[in-house]
């Protein structure tokens, strides 16, 4: 295992930031994980793991050991008529496991094609999109508990998932180290095609009973159509989440904007936070390498050399003018380091 100092990170992550880390390694192996871990003790560092680095930001340079996650393996562990349950390492990319259950005719996770980043990385935001989101599939992971450097499993009720968030991003957050993801797979197609365009790009192509395959494809085509790839403009994706407000709340904005979209969440109202920001007008909005997608608000990007200090302050000026113009607080999705 080869330890790395002073380590830029400008390719560890989708925004591209040029901070470095102090150390800097990849474990390939549960074995190596463990030595990294013993000599981060031994050393009294912190640890920071990075999957893809697709949903974080860094602000400043990393004290202690970043550690790249290469767990690699997927195996089927059993199989009823309907269903299968499939583990993958946690070092696995989630898009490549995505079309691994494509090509099998496995269902559940093709709304969820393209996303960026690593399997380990899923239960902690409890990925989404289009309608889907990982707690629908989930059976569980086995983790690291990293003061111990003992394993636990938890189950998706112990994930406490909710909307884009799990406890990994509260009480247990930095505590472990996720290794290998459980998925229940259907045999069976189980679509989920009333979501965003994924009707309408199906029926402009006459296309009348999809396949599984046919809703990844129009997933992958929707999403490269609306959002920047990281490869060619630094973004972490949605750089916040789309706020909830009450009935009373609700009432109250929708008599002001009638055009606000929304969506009814129990007993609350989904609002775009997309919209809120472009009724502001900061889509398109730019300020030396870092700005606002022009295509698509949630967006914030790097155009070239910004500072993820920069993209910060960004994302603080946009929360205050949503907050006095709608009274909502946006919450960021992305991880700030
Ligand atoms: P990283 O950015 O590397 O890490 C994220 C956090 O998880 C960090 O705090 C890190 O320490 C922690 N972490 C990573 N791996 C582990 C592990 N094995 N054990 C413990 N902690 C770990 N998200 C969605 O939900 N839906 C979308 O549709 C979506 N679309 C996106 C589109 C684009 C273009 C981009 C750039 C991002 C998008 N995202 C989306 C966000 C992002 O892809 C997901 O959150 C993804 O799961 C992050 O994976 P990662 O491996 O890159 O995580
Ligand atoms: P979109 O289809 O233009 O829709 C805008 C927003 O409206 C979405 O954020 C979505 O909320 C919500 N929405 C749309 N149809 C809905 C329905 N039938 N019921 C409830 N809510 C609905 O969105 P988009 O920006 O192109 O993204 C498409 C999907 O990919 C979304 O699910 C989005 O979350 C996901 N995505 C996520 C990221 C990320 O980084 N997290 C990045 C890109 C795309 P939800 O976001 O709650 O689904």
């Amino acid at each position: 295992m080869l330890v790395e100092h002073n380590f830029s990170l400008e390719n560890f992550n989708t925004f591209h930031i040029a901070e470095k880390a102090e150390m800097f390694l990849r474990i390939k192996s549960q074995s190596e994980l463990l030595l990294a871990m013993r000599q981060a003790k031994s050393l009294d560092k912190p640890v920071c793991i990075i999957g893809g680095g697709s949903n974080i930001l860094l602000t400043q340079p990393l004290t202690g050991i970043a550690i790249l996650n290469e767990l690699k393996g997927i195996q089927i562990d059993s199989e009823t008529e309907d269903v299968i349950l499939v583990t993958f390492a946690s070092g696995e990319n989630w898009h490549d496991c995505v079309m691994w259950a494509v090509d099998k005719q496995l269902s559940g996770i093709e709304n969820l094609s393209l996303i960026p980043g690593t399997m380990g990385a899923a239960p902690i935001q409890n990925i989404g999109a289009y309608g889907v989101e990982l707690k629908d599939v989930f059976e569980r992971c086995e983790c690291l508990q990293l003061d111990h450097l003992t394993t636990e499993t938890f189950n998706a009720e112990s994930c406490e998932f909710g909307y884009r968030d799990s406890v990994f991003k509260h009480k247990l957050k930095g505590k472990y180290f996720i290794l290998s993801v459980t998925l229940r797979l259907k045999k069976q197609p189980a679509l989920r095609l009333d979501y965003g365009n994924i009707k309408e790009y199906l029926a402009d192509r006459n296309i009348l009973d999809p396949s599984i395959k046919d809703v990844s494809d129009a997933v992958i085509a929707i999403r490269k159509s609306k959002l920047p790839d990281p490869i060619e403009i630094g973004n972490a994706g949605s750089f916040f989440k789309n706020p909830l407000i009450d009935n009373i709340h609700f009432e109250k904005l929708i008599k002001e904007f009638p055009e606000m979209p929304s969506y009814k969440n129990d007993e609350k109202y989904k609002i775009p936070a997309a919209w809120l920001i472009e009724k502001i007008g900061w889509k398109g909005f730019r300020e030396q390498d870092y700005g606002v997608h022009q295509k698509q608000a949630l967006v914030l990007v790097n155009y070239a050399n910004a500072k993820g200090s920069d993209i910060f302050s960004l994302s603080e000026r946009i929360i205050t003018s949503v907050q006095q113009r709608f009274n909502i607080l946006l919450e960021r999705e992305v991880n700030i380091w």
